[in-house]
């Protein structure tokens, strides 16, 4: 290759020779006159193409008539599609247009630039391929192009309003097709003390509506948005049992039927009855002098959690001798078996405990009163777990038998409406991976915006941005 050093320390330019590699540069107008190596600070390779870039002849016609003059021609600098691992970029005079006759400016247009970047619009596009894809995260992204991260959030920003707003990014898209069943739900924002509510389609997963705050005025705010027509066609919407979430859609919509699902019923049970009388019953073994069992309730927390069927399930794992951590020769790890006695453990501590026993056999009749299909049947079911609630004369437990009492009706409409609340776990966990990524930090909007995207992923998949010619 034939190529001259330049003073200019580590770069080189390459002239046009016959061992020199040449590249359509398929940049309207742009015409490379010599390419330079340039090392950037960061170790890559940048192959600096520089040129000139035509003036159509229409374009230097003023809207006075007269033909504009060149007024001066500073250099910009474009980046471009990456060469392999390296870098590139166009660098070429702007020229600035005067009329000499009334005076008027205008910089020369660029065909091939993005709009707000100084980027071209192929590498433009090849970042929102990227984004689209839902692989990369934003570093990753930064990485591969050489692009700034804030640049790369701002074209992703710009992406997501484009799919989920319109007015100019000041409102979200209305739902893209009829819900007959809704589920709400809030979730931390990534300082954790403010909260944001989701509404979603649960038979789609689709985020439909997000918004700073767990207040009444979230649901109204959606009503408004959607309207009266759509809310129509919605037959149920699914809550958590401590929020005024179903008040607020019965006093817009009477026709709704809150139900309060499954997984809502559980996490109410486990954090404010399980755990707080597990912590009750170490107080009173530590009073009585029983330090070794209080010492042994304390480990107990994940055993009391769990279902009975996944303590025998670890069992029968520990009884065929399942591996459930690979061991390495190489670094010297052993194989990890399965240890067995989950249950009888479990076992062991309702013996001793009654109210425990008594925590279990409600969780039991929890799980099969909410597999019921019948709603006579489930408040039946109900009715006997509120029984037993009573009978047991413990606060946390009285509380939950009025927990469940004063939630009736939007508990036994489960039988009737299908609403299954993996939809509304699933958003959350997917919620908690976002904030991970640092998506959240510091842009609420970027961030609700990503919510939105990524609930639609599996179910629909971005369009690609181009096709290849037939
Ligand atoms: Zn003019």
């Amino acid at each position: 290759m034939d190529y001259i050093r330049t003073e200019a320390d580590g770069q080189l330019t390459l002239t046009q020779s016959t061992e020199c590699l040449v590249l359509p540069s398929c940049q309207y107008g742009f015409h490379n006159t010599e390419t330079t190596v340039v090392t950037a600070k960061s170790g890559r390779i940048i192959y600096c193409h520089r040129g000139t870039l035509d003036i159509p002849e229409d374009e230097r016609i003023c809207s006075c008539g007269q033909r504009m003059h060149v007024n001066s021609h500073p250099d910009i600098y474009i980046r471009h599609l990456n060469i392999g691992g390296n870098l590139s970029g166009l660098l070429f005079p702007h020229n600035q247009l005067r009329c000499r006759e009334c005076g008027k400016t205008k910089s020369q247009f660029i065909s091939f630039k993005a709009d707000g970047h100084l980027i071209t619009e192929a590498l433009h596009q090849y970042v929102r391929d990227l984004l689209a894809a839902g692989t990369y995260t934003n570093k990753q992204a930064a990485e591969l192009t050489g692009l700034d991260k804030n640049v790369i959030k701002a074209i992703d920003k710009k992406r997501l309003q484009e799919f989920y707003t319109t007015n100019g990014g000041t409102k979200l898209i209305k739902p893209e097709k009829q819900a007959k069943y809704l589920g709400i739900d809030e979730f931390k924002l990534h300082n954790g003390r403010r909260y944001a509510t989701h509404i979603i389609d649960l038979e789609t997963g689709h985020v439909l509506w997000i918004q700073n705050g767990k207040k009444k005025q979230v649901v109204y705010d959606f009503i408004e948005h959607v309207g009266l027509e759509w809310m129509d066609g919605v037959e149920a919407v699914a809550c958590d049992m401590n929020s005024d979430f179903q008040e607020a859609f019965e006093e817009m919509c009477p026709w709704i039927q809150p139900v309060f699902d499954y997984f809502h019923i559980v996490k109410n049970f486990n954090d404010k009855v399980v755990s707080e009388v597990r912590k009750d019953e170490q107080r009173r073994l530590y009073e009585e002098g029983n330090i070794d069992a209080a010492r042994a309730l304390k480990k107990t927390r994940y055993i009391l959690m769990s279902n009975r069927s996944t303590l025998q399930k670890k069992d029968e794992d520990a009884a065929s001798e399942r591996v459930i951590h690979k061991g390495s020769p190489l670094f010297k790890t052993e194989d990890i078996k399965r240890k067995s006695g989950y249950e009888a453990k479990y076992d062991e501590l309702l013996k001793e405990n009654k109210l425990l026993f008594t925590l279990d056999l409600i969780k039991e009749k929890l799980s099969s009163a909410y597999s019921l299909r019948d709603e006579a049947l489930m408040a039946e079911a109900i009715i006997d777990i509120i029984d037993i609630c009573t009978a047991t004369g413990n606060k946390h437990l009285l509380w939950f038998g009025k927990l469940l009492d004063s939630h009736f009706e939007g508990i036994i409409a489960h039988a009737t409406y299908k609403i299954s609340a993996g939809k509304i776990e699933g958003i959350n966990q997917k919620i908690k991976t976002l904030r991970r990524h640092g998506y959240g930090y510091p842009d609420d909007e970027y961030f609700f915006l990503k919510i939105m995207d990524m609930s639609r992923k599996p179910y629909v998949r971005n369009q690609p941005s181009h096709k290849f010619i037939d």
